[in-house]
């Protein structure tokens, strides 16, 4: 049997070591999982239901223990790892208020003994490859809609966030939910590859943009329902007329928060050139507040890179921004280990010709840069290949809507930024990725709608 080695980021420690799959178990799972979805749909909806309430009141009660589990093994800081599980349970809550509704049959046509009805059905067999960085949101957003509707899921977590992924699967049989309905696959890359080669009926992925696109060619004559939800370079720009200290809090905020390891953590920031120079040192003295260290202690603000290869890449930007003839403010180098650490990094004088304005990060680093006005900053929000959500800080509502509604983004942020709501679809456009996660449609996405012809024989 294959092992799978889990390591402390934040010092190095091996955690310990878990059996992983290989091709052979990854397929009998399959089998086992497809099996057992039909008993599954059977369970009334009440009761699935039950099972991911049971499910809820067991994060609850065991939420430091989870807490310590995620941040012992991607470096979070702890107060961030349970705003984390906190957070999953309005997301549970939304699901359960909701996932009525959504399995409703609709009757859109009676009329002279023909009746058209729209039912929604499961998929079948869903398959989850979920990312490290926010593994209770993003597996949360797939696995608790998904069995809600009556599929059965194979769940990868990242070989990053195995542990965190493995206690998932514990609280949820705890609750009820039968050991072959929800199946842990354990592994990294090569595992997630042997996923996609099962039958499957689903295929919903959060990572990266390089992984999703080998998936999304590995699927593409399988006509499997496929979902991605991948990087981004998300930018925000303040006005003129923004008070420069609030929106650098607020911005230093979204760029930093989970060590820049957040899918929507702000990437580039362009600020009106008036007040340019107010906001950049209110960024600075922001940035130099936060403190960096042990991510167990609950005055952590700024944790451990969860990858080691991730230091490389951001040595690479800012190595790449220097040479080009940004301004280095604060931070720019490794911080010594043991473990993966960088300093917090804020450049000023950037453009687009750096990897820094360009490349998803992913760590706790941000350029800033000055613009003229409105057109070019709307033309630089749009200059990226990526559209997961953008932001405009100004006091003027209808300025910030003209100018959001030219951006090219799937979620957009009128004085606040790296927020997700469960009652709003997150998805990205562009090589953010194609489908969406949360809101109803995010439960709908678990279901196809199957058109029933009725004519009564009379
Ligand atoms: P990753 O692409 O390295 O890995 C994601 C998952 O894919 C892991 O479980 C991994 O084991 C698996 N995998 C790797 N190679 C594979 C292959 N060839 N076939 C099948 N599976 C494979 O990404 P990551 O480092 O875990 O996550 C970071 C990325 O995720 C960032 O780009 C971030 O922006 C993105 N992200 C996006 C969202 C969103 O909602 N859009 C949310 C969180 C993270």
């Amino acid at each position: 049997m294959n092992q799978l080695a889990i390591h402390n980021p934040a010092n190095g420690n091996l955690i310990t070591q878990v059996h992983a799959d290989d091709a052979a178990s990854v397929a009998a799972k399959a089998v086992r999982a497809r099996a057992a979805q039909p008993g599954w749909l059977a369970v009334p909806l009440t009761e699935r239901k039950a099972c991911i309430t049971r499910f809820r009141a067991g994060v609850v009660a065991e939420l430091e223990v989870l807490a310590a589990i995620m941040t012992s093994e991607t470096g979070k800081p702890i107060k961030m790892s349970r705003n984390e599980l906190n957070g999953l349970l309005g997301r549970i809550d939304f699901f359960l208020k909701e996932v009525d509704a959504q399995l409703v049959t609709e009757t859109v046509f009676a009329e002279g003994g023909m009746t058209e009805q729209i039912q929604h059905i499961p998929l079948g067999l869903v398959a989850n490859i979920s990312a490290w960085n926010y593994p209770w949101f993003v597996g949360g957003n797939v696995y608790i809609p998904a069995l809600l509707t009556g599929n059965a899921v194979l769940y990868k977590p990242s070989e990053f966030a195995t542990l965190t992924g493995l206690a998932m699967a514990r609280l949820l049989y705890d609750a009820g939910v039968p050991q072959d309905v929800f199946i842990t696959v354990v592994g990294g890359g090569e595992v997630g590859q042997a996923l996609l080669e099962q039958k499957i009926d689903g295929l919903f992925f959060t990572g990266s943009y390089a992984t999703g696109a080998r998936i999304a060619q590995a699927l593409g004559p399988r006509m499997v329902k496929l979902q991605l939800e991948l990087g981004g370079k998300d930018p925000t720009y303040v006005c003129e007329n923004a008070d420069p200290k609030a929106a650098a809090e607020s911005l230093a905020d979204g760029a930093m928060y989970n060590t820049g390891q957040s899918c929507c953590s702000v990437e580039r920031i362009y600020v009106h050139e008036t007040i340019y120079d107010a906001f950049v040192s209110a960024f600075v003295e922001t940035v130099r507040g936060f403190k960096v260290g042990d991510p167990t202690s609950e005055d952590t603000y700024i944790g451990a890179i969860t990858r080691a290869p991730q230091l490389a890449v951001l040595d690479a930007q800012v190595a790449d921004a220097k040479a080009k003839g940004a301004t280095l403010l604060v931070g720019g180098t490794r911080l010594p280990g043991p473990g993966n650490w960088y300093a917090p990094t804020v450049f000023s004088n950037v453009n687009h010709s750096m990897e820094l304005m360009r490349e998803e990060s992913f760590g706790p680093i941000i350029g800033i840069q000055k613009v003229s006005g409105d057109a070019q900053a709307v033309q630089l929000m749009n200059d990226t290949r990526y559209g997961l959500t953008a932001g405009v800080f100004t006091p003027d509502e209808a300025r910030a809507k003209a100018l959001l509604s030219q951006v090219n983004a799937g979620s957009v942020y009128w004085n606040c930024c790296d927020r997700v709501s469960p009652r709003l679809p997150w998805s990205g456009h562009g090589d953010s990725g194609v489908g969406l996660t949360l809101s109803t449609y995010g439960i709908q996405t678990f279901t196809r709608p199957k058109a029933w012809h009725l004519r009564s024989a009379s």
